[in-house]
């Protein structure tokens, strides 16, 4: 399938919404001005702060992006938490209190204190009791406060030296420990993750900010504190300096940004084991469709999450940052156990700004995980529209981060049922103008073809033959299939849709109720099985160098759900170990692996 998950456009004004909206991000950050203090009133702030350097960074970042509730740093004092890891917070009346009385004396409406866990690697044994004196003098200090506990940002990229990766993962660990046990304390702000970009060159234990990181956690720090319906904003503050003012509009598509990159826990799940005659080895996924941002008016976002818009095909239909995030599809995968997945990234010409920083963030946040296509599809819901843009607007969705994508797809060319677009032949002008591009960029083309795009096909394979081309479907026969791969050498085809011939399986997958999809697919297991080798066993031998596997997920949110995918990949499982030996890892991941090659 090709899927296009946009929201239907109702509103033309949402249009212009889009159209307005520029992604404001300085290119050439201001050095951190130490005197220039980010404008607010301390008497006003309700929220104080507990940590170390870090937390000072965090801080200076939300009133680098005009947060105004938490207590100012003082660009004098900007150090005076260094090397408040939490064993030094533990004796009151040091240095580290004395600097937290100055602060709340200036802030006498503190009503709330944010605490950062800063641990030390050798001091990553500690435990919940040696924290409670910390907790005790917050509450000696400030009657009633409620206490917002957070661990450190996680590094994606590089390991601060000073907490090692042990010192961060007790913070994590605590946190929700000091959460649980205490009425008073809830979780605070899941900060991150910080990718080497965001972390100073200057500083060889690489655990400090850098401008963007501190504005990236300071985003953070102000949805969580600003934006959240329980945290009271601080009334009568004055007009702070215009930094990263958003309009209301720019807003909303900020925060459906930010929704769609926020961070979500991946606890360990006990691995699956199959039976012998499985395929044990690696696997890569290289159907994997990824949802976009909804476009609908700002009230959308507020909709109740079982009643989420139909999908192509009546699903509940996904939708990033609003039903499904980037990191429970990262977990997702991660945990079905297969790896670098084919993704395919929708950019639409409504919102390309907002998208492709989320691809562009998701591939700094997950680069193991995901091969990223750039699924550009056109306004294919319009009978005379297309499936795909057309040349000038792919160059420029490929402009702003150059190299990101190594794909191009899926684009599905036939004809859109219910009216939608006709069917693009491979041969189209529109297509012809693609391929330079594709070439240039070094991208692996990859098509759902229409019916009777035999011929169309192998005329465009055979004018690019430094082109890698990708297709699925069901519209070709098995033969046409073979024949196509047996004269081109840069085609390969993915197999997926098991489906064992039974339409109402493949209904069941993209439908209302998972629970159905699962119970139906369990008790045909084996027969789905059967009719999947019995299509595809000979011919991969015979060709075993072109033949990928893939899922073809994401039409109906629950999709992405780990039994779902652990499901499908059991059927692949046993469908590669029933497969030659000497073709089965080039099945499962060898010719993926080799079609990216020098990507
Ligand atoms: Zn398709």
């Amino acid at each position: 399938m090709e899927k296009r998950f946009r929201t239907l456009l109702v509103l033309s004004a949402l249009i212009l919404i889009a159209a307005g909206y520029i992604v404001q991000v300085s290119e050439e950050p201001d050095t951190v001005n130490e005197t220039s203090q980010p404008s607010d009133s301390p008497q006003q702030a309700s929220i104080g702060y507990i940590g170390c350097s870090n937390t000072k960074q965090t801080v200076w970042g939300y009133h680098m992006v005009s947060g105004a509730n938490i207590w100012a740093v003082n660009g004098r004092r900007l150090h005076d938490y260094d090397g408040g890891a939490v064993a030094d917070w533990v004796e009151d009346g040091n240095k580290f209190w004395d600097a937290f009385d100055e602060y709340l004396k200036g802030s006498p409406k503190t009503t709330k204190i944010w605490w950062q866990l800063c641990i030390r690697q050798d001091e990553a044994d500690m435990t919940y009791d040696d924290t409670v004196p910390i907790i005790e003098a917050v509450r000696k200090r400030i009657p009633n406060v409620t206490i917002y506990v957070s661990p450190l940002a996680e590094y994606t990229e590089n390991v601060c030296e000073i907490t090692g990766v042990e010192g961060i993962e007790r913070a994590k660990s605590l946190a929700q420990e000091i959460d649980s046990r205490n009425e008073d304390i809830a979780a605070g702000p899941v900060l991150g993750p910080l990718s080497l970009a965001e972390i100073t060159t200057e500083e060889e234990d690489r655990c400090h900010l850098n401008e963007r990181g501190m504005r990236m956690l300071g985003e953070q720090m102000k949805q969580f504190f600003d934006n959240s319906g329980s945290i009271p904003a601080a009334e009568n503050v004055p007009e702070g300096p215009p930094a990263e003012e958003f309009s209301a509009e720019e807003q909303v598509w900020r925060n459906r940004v930010e929704a769609a990159m926020a961070p979500a826990p991946c606890p360990d799940a006990p691995k699956p084991e199959y039976p012998q005659s499985y395929y044990q080895g690696p696997l890569t996924d290289t159907h994997l469709h990824i949802p976009a941002i909804p476009d609908w008016p700002p009230e959308g976002d507020d909709l109740p999450k079982d009643q989420a818009p139909e999908g192509r095909f009546g699903g509940p239909q996904a939708l990033l940052g609003w039903n499904v995030k980037v990191s429970d599809i990262a977990c997702t995968i991660k945990l079905e156990g297969t790896r670098k997945d084919f993704a395919f990234f929708p950019v639409y010409e409504e919102m390309p700004e907002q998208l492709l920083e989320i691809w562009n963030r998701t591939m700094s946040e997950y680069p193991e995980q995901f091969t990223p296509f750039i699924m550009s599809s056109g306004n294919d819901d319009e009978p005379d529209g297309f499936p795909t843009v057309n040349a000038e607007a792919l160059r420029e969705m490929l402009s702003p981060y150059p190299g990101l994508f190594k794909g191009y797809g899926e684009i599905g060319l036939y004809a859109r049922e219910n009216g939608g677009s006709p069917e693009l032949p491979p041969d189209a002008p529109r297509l012809i103008e693609i391929y330079p591009i594709a070439r240039q960029n070094n991208l692996v083309v990859y098509f759902h073809l229409g019916e009777g795009h035999k011929d169309n096909f192998e005329k465009i394979l055979g004018q690019n033959p430094d082109i890698n081309f990708i297709w699925h479907g069901d519209q070709l026969s098995a033969n046409e299939v073979e024949d196509i791969l047996s004269k081109h050498p840069n085609a390969y085809y993915g197999v997926d849709a098991f489906w064992g011939h039974d339409q109402d399986l493949f209904h069941l997958f993209v439908g209302e109720s998972k629970a159905a999809y699962l119970e139906k697919m369990e008790a045909d297991f084996n027969i789905v099985l059967r009719y999947a080798l019995d299509d595809w066993k000979s011919v991969i031998k015979r060709h075993p160098d072109q033949f990928i596997w893939g899922i073809d997920r994401g039409d109906a949110v629950w999709n992405y759900d780990l039994d779902v995918g652990q499901m499908q990949v059991k059927l692949a499982r046993a469908f590669i170990g029933q497969l030659d030996p000497a073709v089965q890892e080039k099945f499962a991941y060898k010719n993926a692996e080799r079609l990216l090659s020098g990507r």
